[in-house]
């Protein structure tokens, strides 16, 4: 099985300001040493004073989104360039409150990971079903259809994470069961596999994300095809993500 080093994201959404930064020092001091990748994806007015502290040995940044299109008359829109400018090396796409309050199509995460992976990040590609979809009995065919229309063919196993997020589950305190997230998990390896080849399908890192937290952590990344997480909340206070890397390095 190819190597995949497990990877842990915090999506700190819109929170944040100045303040926040003591907050990576201190998760950096907690672990000064991690077996595995940390990133934290703050708002874009933090993300070049995150990005030039100290720290970036050990906590990557990314953005939580960017524009399709390289650059032009796009106000109040953020470029991968500029995030790439301002110390990024990954980005959030299709998180699904990007998809249900802006309105972002498969197309759109599909043209933004191109546009991101040209400027050099990493994408983070979020997919995941709405409870009525679960409840319908369509949980799979919806994701292979987001993947299918997100994720673009250029992708390697080094640039692509995909983050399986059930809507249901984000910021609800609600977790998918243990085999609701092994089924999807081995669900998308095949499917990466199937139709990005094996190298890349095996190579690339899948993330759980939706009320993540210290209590449940350790389970979760007991999951088969389980590579870490992206975490919203309890990304945003060392004392409360800290944990959660712990449980993720001592997970096998
Ligand atoms: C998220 O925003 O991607 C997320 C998983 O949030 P939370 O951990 O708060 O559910």
């Amino acid at each position: 099985m190819e190597f995949r080093k497990k990877l842990i994201a915090g999506n700190w959404k819109m929170n944040g300001v100045g303040d926040a930064l003591e907050e990576v020092a201190k998760l950096s001091a907690a672990h000064p040493d991690p077996t595995c990748e940390i990133l934290i994806c703050p708002p874009a007015t933090l993300l070049a004073l995150m990005s030039a502290l100290p720290v970036g040995r050990t906590i990557a940044t990314g953005g939580q989104d960017c524009h399709r299109e390289q650059a032009g008359a796009h106000t109040g829109d953020i470029s991968a360039e500029m995030l790439a400018d301002a110390g990024a090396r990954f980005v959030i796409l299709g998180h699904s409150e990007r998809r249900a309050n802006h309105g972002e199509t498969d197309d759109d995460v599909h043209a933004k990971a191109r546009t991101a992976i040209a400027a050099g990040l990493k994408v983070v590609i979020c997919v995941g079903e709405t409870l009525a979809e679960r409840e319908a009995g369509n949980t799979l065919e919806i994701i292979a259809g987001q993947l299918a229309g997100s994720v673009p063919d250029l992708v390697t196993g080094a640039n692509l994470v995909v983050a399986y997020e059930p809507v249901w589950a984000i910021g609800t305190g609600k977790v998918a069961s243990l085999e609701q997230i092994g089924e999807v998990h081995n669900f998308i390896r095949l499917n990466l596999e199937k139709h990005l080849g094996a190298g890349v399908g095996r190579s690339t890192r899948i993330l759980y994300g939706g009320s993540v937290k210290a209590g449940n952590a350790a389970d979760i990344f007991g999951v088969s095809n389980v590579d870490g997480a992206l975490v919203g909340g309890a990304s945003l206070k060392a004392a409360d993500f800290s944990p959660i890397i712990t449980a993720l390095e001592a997970a096998n």
